[in-house]
């Protein structure tokens, strides 16, 4: 198999020579911040999205990242090229650097950048058609006052909680409420429902990640004549749902069969979010920065 190169701070080095500080506050606190992007065919889809939340969220925990937006898509485009990648995952990381152990930013003078690049199959093709059981967990989704879902940080400590009910409940993926009980997204991704035609996503003010895919599929609905709301709803809402699904990077755009026991639906992908994964499908390789 050929190398796998890592870019780490301005050098690419190989999987096994790809090494942080253990005095990196990224490490020791989950201090810093993430993407997830997708390549298809040669396109990094979506790459200003990415690229805007990327320095929103660092802008909102003071994190200087040491390159500009240029230089930071430039070295996405070059470790793809390295690598080359046509189609796969990209992760990019900035963590706040090697400090003290002090919880102190103050002490990390240097943030750390750090894209891996690989190739990704989360669901198989026969998952999108039978769509995930689910449940919702007691785990609530962080307090926007507390830390803002909207800031996508290394801290997932909330999200992985939320994972590991999912995984004693023998479930795909899981759903968090907020602390009022409304639904505000998955453990890794955003959540719609439809009913009567009407899709339903909630409003990320309620605890959820603004989601690059969620918007992508909005502004797909909003194109293509489909109603698209962002409103608040109840596990009631997603209980008689006639379809649910879920959006994200990984994974597109995949069906729910089953919350919490109930069937939504005919218990497999409707038509609608079938529809959809397909829109969105014919969009991954063209709205982007192309590499190849
Ligand atoms: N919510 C959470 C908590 C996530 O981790 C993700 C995946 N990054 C999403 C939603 C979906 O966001 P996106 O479509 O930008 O991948």
């Amino acid at each position: 198999m050929a190398e796998q190169w890592i870019y780490l701070d301005g050098q690419f080095v190989t999987k096994e020579n790809a090494k942080v500080s253990v005095y990196d506050h990224g490490f020791l606190y989950g201090d810093g911040i993430f993407e997830g992007i997708r390549i298809y065919n040669g396109n990094i889809f979506k790459c200003k999205e990415h690229l805007d939340r990327l320095y929103d969220s660092a802008k909102s925990i003071m994190l200087n990242i040491p390159l500009t937006y240029q230089e930071m898509e430039d070295a996405l485009v070059e470790t793809l090229r390295r690598n080359e990648l046509r189609n796969g995952y990209i992760r990019l990381v900035v963590s706040r650097g090697a400090g003290n152990l002090g919880l102190d930013p103050n002490r990390c003078p240097n943030a750390s950048v750090i894209i891996i690049v690989e190739q990704l199959a989360i669901y198989s093709e026969e998952a999108y058609k039978t769509g995930l059981k689910t449940v919702s967990v007691s785990q609530r989704r962080n307090i926007p006052d507390a830390l803002n879902p909207k800031i996508k940080s290394l801290n997932y400590l909330n999200n992985i909680l939320v994972k590991i009910q999912s995984n004693l409940a023998g479930a795909g993926e899981a759903i968090m409420m907020n602390a009022q009980g409304y639904v505000t997204e998955g453990s890794g991704d955003n959540i719609f429902i439809v009913k009567n035609g009407v899709i339903t996503t909630p409003p990320c003010y309620l605890g959820a990640l603004d989601g690059i895919t969620r918007q992508a599929i909005i502004e797909i609905c909003n194109n293509k004549g489909y109603k698209i709301k962002e409103e608040p709803f109840s596990m009631h809402d997603v209980y008689v749902a006639d379809e649910v699904f879920l959006t994200g990077t990984a994974a597109e755009v995949i069906a729910v069969r089953e919350v919490d026991g109930r069937i939504i639906g005919e218990g497999h992908a409707g038509p609608i979010t079938l529809k959809l994964l397909d829109e969105f499908r014919s969009i991954v390789d063209k709205d982007g920065v192309k590499v190849w």
